[in-house]
């Protein structure tokens, strides 16, 4: 079953304790995307300017991704630039620039309107939205979020979250849109305010899973020594996780908790190098290697 992916699509500029990389391949779209193409084909929804990279532009086609939907607007692609801490957690925005991005309004190619999995990837709730309303009856729809939207678009999302089957955020972020300190008291308001599910991503100590009929899922992450560069893992979760979902086209819980394993098994390689440059490299035997290694770890 195809993967329709809908989100952002960047030029990054990306400063860790140890090196600085620009203009690199980034944005949620782009991850997610390459992410899901693991498990099946993906419709990719986004807008890049007149002065994209070829070669990045070639990564998409190398993966088989459709590009239908893939707009070339007049102007600069969406940029952006973010620096890490010596703990490589916390992150900070440095610059934003919109460009193309300012008047982008997603449409959806006629061929995409009856893609039966969906993921919003992190871009403003509105487009999101918009999204939502060009799709015919699909399967699952999954959104995922950014502390940004919590603050400055709480009505859009409140809202959007009505329209969707599942959320996903972190940690923090599920604190903030809650006003809750406990994770599991968030994890269940955050149900309750629309989405049938919603997973909530702890990054190394990994992830949560909530359903609304008081479903519950608690994963470790895959353990890494070194991580190089972790932009864009919440994204390739994203990916991976409807890619699972598409993959085996089977809703039920268990098999959502395996959606949330596979998402953070592709998320563990996004961050072993800067931008995309490790999961275009990326073979399905080497997931399901890591899935093999990481079923002996947990009890
Ligand atoms: P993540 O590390 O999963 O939060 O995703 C990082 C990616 O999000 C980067 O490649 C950025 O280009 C992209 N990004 C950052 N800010 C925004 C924003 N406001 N809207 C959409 N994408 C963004």
């Amino acid at each position: 079953m195809p993967v329709l992916v809908v989100g952002s699509i960047a030029l990054d500029s990306i400063k860790t304790p140890t090196s600085e990389h620009h203009q690199l391949l980034g944005g949620s779209a782009s991850y997610a995307s390459v992410a899901a193409s693991f498990f099946g084909p993906v419709n990719l929804v986004g807008v890049v300017g007149d002065d994209f990279p070829n070669n990045f532009r070639q990564l998409y086609v190398d993966r088989k991704i459709d590009l239908a939907g893939l707009e070339v607007a007049q102007g600069q692609t969406f940029a952006w630039s973010g620096e890490y801490e010596v703990n490589m957690n916390n992150r900070r925005t440095l610059s934003v620039a919109l460009n193309v991005f300012e008047k982008f309004e997603p449409k959806l190619p006629e061929a995409y309107r009856a893609t039966p999995y969906v993921l919003l990837g992190n871009i403003a709730p509105s487009l999101q939205r918009m999204v939502c309303k060009q799709v015919q009856k699909p399967k699952f729809v999954v959104a995922d979020t950014m502390d940004l939207w919590i603050e400055i678009a709480r009505a859009d999302l409140l809202d959007l979250l009505k329209e969707v089957d599942m959320l996903i955020l972190n940690d923090s972020e599920a604190k903030q849109l809650t006003e809750e300190d406990n994770l599991i008291v968030a994890g269940k308001k955050i149900v309750a305010m629309g989405p049938r599910y919603v997973a909530v991503k702890k990054g190394e100590h990994g992830c949560l899973l909530f359903g609304r009929d008081g479903e519950f899922f608690s994963t470790g992450a895959f353990p890494l020594e070194t991580i190089h560069d972790p932009t864009g893992a919440g994204d390739c979760f994203a990916g991976g996780f409807i890619g699972h979902l598409a993959r085996t086209d089977d809703l039920s819980f268990p098999n959502l908790k395996e959606a949330v394993i596979q998402g953070s098994l592709v998320a563990s390689f996004c961050c072993e190098d800067f931008s995309l440059r490790r999961i275009q490299k990326l073979t399905v035997e080497e997931i399901a290697a890591r899935r093999k290694a990481f079923g002996s770890y947990v009890a």
